[in-house]
């Protein structure tokens, strides 16, 4: 997702639901079929949740579901032999435990839970930006628990399924295929399902009056899949003109470097987010007053874009690898904007997300910081946005556009529709690359910090040298780092350039070095082409 300067009230919501948390070892959710009745006014909702699951092992008698502050009305279990039993349960107002009866381990059961209530959170019902009633979903990280009954937490993912009834003059997106039913003249229900199990922190909908652009799906002679823009019907020229124009540029850019669209569908909603996006399988919700105001640009569309591969169809198996979505779309959001415009997109991008998290309150944490587990929200930092993009951006210069783009493409394969941590990526990358990086995520992800060089230098004019003192200079808790090739440029006069490598190691905080240089430069830059993240200084001696 991208922030928006709003955490203080998500930050509320989450502390509100951080008391209990359902434990859930065992239980592996398979589909939800959610069924939810909107109101013509107020916000109370009346809903059913279908729950199908295994069962891992035989000791697990009870099925613990997250749902905050709802009314449940009824709980009926659907037995291995499709019996419908009343059950009995009990329900705190944050977790719903239903005990299960006996039977095999890996055997699939079902329950049905009606519910009713004023959702706390999580689906957010009211006026939008243009005075209208709508209600959008808003999930991430742990609240789809104030409205569905789930197990709420990125490491299960499942099949969700969608049928909403609304008012009249309504429509409803959510994730997946719309599914058409006939009503029977009992008002208006629309029906969605993903064919591909997501996280729960990605399963809306989005219901009001909206206007909907259908864009081309194929370019340049390539198949993308349906791409749909749902806006405020005031909204709807300036989103197709301005930041969805390339919308279908935008994914076929992704197909091309990384894999197929991981869903039949893509649709872009303006919505009231509490997020400047979220990257929802299937169905981006964004913010709705840039679209108001007029600002929206594309940068948001390629980052939720990127989060459709990244995040959605590989996710992070648990908060502290977030990076693995968060690092990869702001990195993605560069790479595709370089493939769509010119290398210097992606080459302003890294400056900025390197001016980002220098300035930032978190160098003195890792990235994967599992001290921040029960806390996603502290995650959404400069570790996993702007360092989580240099991370990869220095592995793609440690191994190779070819290796990199690889790796890429077969961790994307091994953990489509699954979930990934930081060593799962680690693994496939060193294996494409042939090569051990365990120094390298050792000391990017696990590390805090980033080098700082102090490079001073001397010309030996007899032996066409330049001497090198290479000081590591950041702070002790950081540690020291390897960077294998540390690029230096001379420049003498008339024009003259010449490049070397230098190699500076993690044993050692000060080094030196000699290179042949074939004439007395009068300048030296470190780095110049901005392939690492570190600050350095120059000095001649
Ligand atoms: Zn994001």
């Amino acid at each position: 997702m991208e922030c928006m300067r709003t955490a203080g009230s998500l930050l509320a919501a989450l502390l509100l639901s951080g008391v209990a948390v359902a434990q859930h070892s065992g239980i592996d959710v398979q589909v939800y079929g959610l069924h939810i009745t909107l109101p013509d006014s107020g916000r109370s909702i009346l809903g059913q949740a279908v729950v199908s699951f295994v069962r891992q092992a035989r000791v697990d008698s009870i099925l613990a579901l997250d749902l905050v502050g709802m009314t449940v009305d009824s709980v009926t279990i659907i037995d291995a032999t499709f019996d419908r039993l009343t059950a009995r349960f009990r329900y705190d107002g944050r977790v719903l435990r239903i005990p299960l009866p006996a039977g095999r381990v890996r055997d699939t059961l079902g329950v049905v839970v009606d519910y009713h209530g004023t959702p706390q959170d999580g689906l957010i019902i009211g006026p939008n930006a243009r005075g209208r009633r709508v209600a959008f979903a808003d999930n991430w990280p742990e609240r789809a628990r104030f409205w569905l009954p789930t197990v709420d937490r990125p490491a299960d993912k499942a099949i969700a399924g969608f049928t909403v009834r609304v008012p009249p003059s309504w429509k409803v997106v959510s994730n997946g295929v719309e599914v058409w039913i006939d009503n029977y003249g009992r008002g208006d229900s629309w029906r969605w399902r993903t064919r591909h199990p997501i996280p729960t922190y990605t399963m809306v909908i989005g219901a009001g009056e909206f206007a909907v652009s259908k864009h081309r799906p194929v370019i340049n002679g390539r198949d993308t899949i349906p791409i749909q823009v749902w806006t405020y019907p005031e909204d709807s020229a300036f989103a197709d003109s301005v930041p969805f124009r390339r919308a279908t540029e935008i994914v076929e850019v992704m197909q091309r470097l990384i894999g197929p669209f991981p869903y039949e569908k893509l649709a872009h909603v303006q919505s009231s987010t509490k997020f400047g996006g979220m990257e929802n399988s299937s169905a981006i919700f964004y913010a709705e007053k840039p679209y108001v105001e007029r600002k929206m640009g594309e940068g948001v569309v390629r980052h939720e874009t990127a989060h459709q591969w990244f995040g959605d169809a590989v996710t992070e198996r648990d908060w502290p690898d977030i990076w693995l979505s968060e690092g990869f779309a702001t990195y993605f959001d560069g790479v595709i904007g370089a493939a769509l415009d010119g290398d210097t997109v992606l080459a302003n991008s890294m400056r900025a997300n390197a001016e980002s998290y220098f300035k930032s309150d978190v160098t003195d944490r890792p990235i994967v910081d599992s001290g921040y587990a029960a806390d996603p929200i502290k995650l959404l930092s400069a570790n996993s946005y702007p360092k989580g993009a240099w991370v990869l951006h220095m592995l793609r210069g440690t191994i190779g556009d070819s290796a990199f783009f690889r790796g890429l493409r077969t961790y994307y394969r091994t953990y489509r529709d699954s979930t990934a941590t930081s060593s799962d990526f680690q693994r496939v990358i060193e294996k494409e690359a042939r090569t051990n990086l365990g120094w390298f995520f050792h000391q990017w992800l696990y590390q805090p910090g980033y080098p700082q060089l102090d490079v001073t230098w001397q010309y030996d004019a007899g032996a066409g040298k330049v001497l090198l003192g290479i000081t590591q200079r950041q702070k002790l808790e950081w540690g020291l780092f390897r960077l294998p090739a540390v690029t230096l440029e001379f420049r003498g006069t008339n024009g003259a350039t010449v490049r070397r490598d230098v190699a500076v190691s993690a044993s050692n905080r000060e080094a030196s070095a000699r290179v042949d240089v074939p004439f007395a430069p009068t300048e030296v830059r470190v780095d110049p082409d901005g392939k690492l993240l570190l600050r350095v200084t120059i000095g001649r001696r």
